[in-house]
């Protein structure tokens, strides 16, 4: 374990590093990775785009669920995880983090430049005017729109994700846009079976060719939309090292792997290479 980290404290301390975090980093504040740290899957099949855009029902079940959803995502503070990061962004030596997560906290932060891959959920998009609308806002429409709603499902499950009688479901008001006032509004995040916007995609990779190496924190890596990019920093020859609790699907392709918690490791790793000193544990 010493070596591993050593290994990663030298990889960081040779700046041109392009970070990549998924859900791992974020389960410190609170917010769940539905996958855990054992990959295991999440209880609810994620919603589609399909689903979402096609079915009715569909869309008013997610909608009151991610009503409840909502309020721990926007209650959530970054953590140690998400500080060193920053820390080390502010030091030079990360030029770029690229997230999987949604949850907005590198930018809470203070990390400077972040490149949001699969959208941001405090923001809104109507799928027929192209608006994009703040998360806030829609908030304050949906509560108008369900004033008894927040009180009869007060017992929210620590992870958010609600198992709602279909009732409830069936009595939840969804809310179209509020500038056009027809359209389907939708998070602005990038759903199961929807594909990231390429020139998003082109960024990353850009990013990526240009790294010195590549952190991987908090992924398991098990979908593609991250995974590709450690693919093609081993194919390029850059170093790839791996910080995540439990095996990931991008191991082969590392240099280092090292399974820890990321609010411990990342302090240390920070505060480590500010000093020039190796990394003990
Ligand atoms: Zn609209």
């Amino acid at each position: 374990m010493t070596e591993s980290l050593d290994v990663l404290t030298s990889l960081v301390a040779g700046g041109g590093v392009v970070v990549l975090s998924g859900a791992g980093l974020s389960t410190e504040s609170g917010i769940p990775d539905y996958r855990g740290p054992s990959g295991v899957a999440r209880r609810h099949t994620p919603m589609t785009f399909q689903a979402f855009t096609g079915d009715p029902l569909a869309r008013r079940r997610y909608w009151a669920r991610s009503h409840l959803g909502w309020r721990l995502i926007a209650g959530a503070a970054p953590n140690a995880g998400h500080r060193a990061v920053a820390q080390l962004q502010r030091a030079g030596l990360v030029d770029t983090v690229i997230t999987q997560n949604v949850d907005g906290l590198h930018g809470a932060a203070g990390s400077p430049s972040v490149i949001e891959l699969h959208g941001r959920l405090d923001e809104v998009t109507c799928l027929d005017c192209g608006n994009l609308t703040s998360r806030e806002e829609l908030d304050r429409r949906l509560r108008e729109a369900n004033p008894d709603f927040v009180a009869r499902v007060a017992g929210v499950n620590p992870d958010g994700d609600v198992d709602l009688p279909d009732e409830q479901v069936a009595a939840f008001r969804p809310v179209d846009c509020g500038i056009c006032g027809t359209g389907m509004v939708k998070p602005d995040v990038v759903f199961f079976g929807e594909t990231v916007p390429p020139q998003r995609v082109a960024r990353c990779f850009a990013a990526v060719e240009q790294a010195r190496s590549l952190l991987v924190l908090g992924s398991s890596l098990t979908v593609m939309s991250g995974r590709r990019f450690v693919i093609r920093a081993a194919k390029r020859g850059i170093p790839v090292a791996i910080v995540n609790q439990g095996p990931t699907r991008g191991d082969d392709h590392a240099t280092v792997c090292v399974d820890a918690p990321l609010g411990v490791v990342l302090p240390q790793l920070a505060a480590r290479v500010a000093a020039g000193v190796p990394l003990k544990v």
